[in-house]
């Protein structure tokens, strides 16, 4: 990854993820993040080997790391950081965002891009007042999930509603009910994935068996 760590200014989005396997959601929303908060880039972190998030068939982490790296590969804004992946033991949120912050230094935004179920994830966790301090929230609207949840958790979490509004933004974006969840099952039942994932990825999927 190349890092211009002399421009103040720059905005960055992060996009976390299992990515097994990155799809079109994620590109979708990815892209539209970077448009409609005029990110100069999107940083797509892969996790290491998940804490929380008990798993079946969960491609081998060099998988799912190749598999965004050829999912993105022709977006020029568009980068993949092996940050977690390297990390020895346990990967937390909070630890992704203070190297991130370290690279990037204090001024640079940092946003941080995440489904509307997920973040309710990262915000219940441990340290979330911490994490409210590293980075700015895009929670995307994914398709039939309920904003009550999210709205419950802003008020919690900052005194006034402009404070919440600055730290976390609602993005709408195109409906697009795709999840890694639906492709595991489609190639456990020999169905179909094109049009799903980029067409590289799906390549990958059928040329190793992953998923079977
Ligand atoms: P799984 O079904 O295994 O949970 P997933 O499709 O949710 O996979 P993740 O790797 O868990 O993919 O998601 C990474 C991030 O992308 C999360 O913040 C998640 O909310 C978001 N995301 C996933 N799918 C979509 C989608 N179709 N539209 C918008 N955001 C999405
Ligand atoms: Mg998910």
């Amino acid at each position: 990854m190349t890092i211009d760590k002399n421009s103040p200014g720059t905005k960055i989005g992060i996009m976390g993820g299992t990515f097994n396997p990155i799809h079109h959601g994620h590109l979708v929303t990815a892209q539209e993040a970077l448009d409609q908060f005029k990110l100069d880039r999107v940083i797509f972190i892969p996790t290491g080997d998940p804490p929380h998030k008990i798993e079946d068939g969960l491609a081998g982490t060099e998988a799912r790391y190749l598999m965004t790296v050829i999912a993105t590969l022709y977006n020029r804004n568009f980068y993949v950081s092996r940050i977690e992946i390297d990390r020895v033991g346990e990967s937390y949120t909070i630890d992704t965002l203070k190297g991130l912050r370290k690279i990037y230094g204090r001024e640079a935004g940092l946003y941080f891009i995440t489904g509307a179920d997920a973040i309710l994830e990262i915000l219940t966790w441990k340290k979330t007042s911490e994490i409210v301090t590293l980075c700015k929230f895009i929670a995307a609207t994914r398709p039939g999930h309920d904003l009550s949840q999210l709205e419950d958790l802003k008020k919690q979490l900052f005194p006034s509603s402009e404070e919440a509004s600055n730290k976390i933004s609602i993005m709408e974006i195109p409906a697009l009910a795709i999840s890694s969840t639906d492709i595991r099952k489609r190639l456990k039942n020999m169905r179909s994935i094109d049009y799903l994932v980029p067409e590289g990825v799906s390549n990958y999927i059928l040329k190793h068996g992953l998923y079977k």
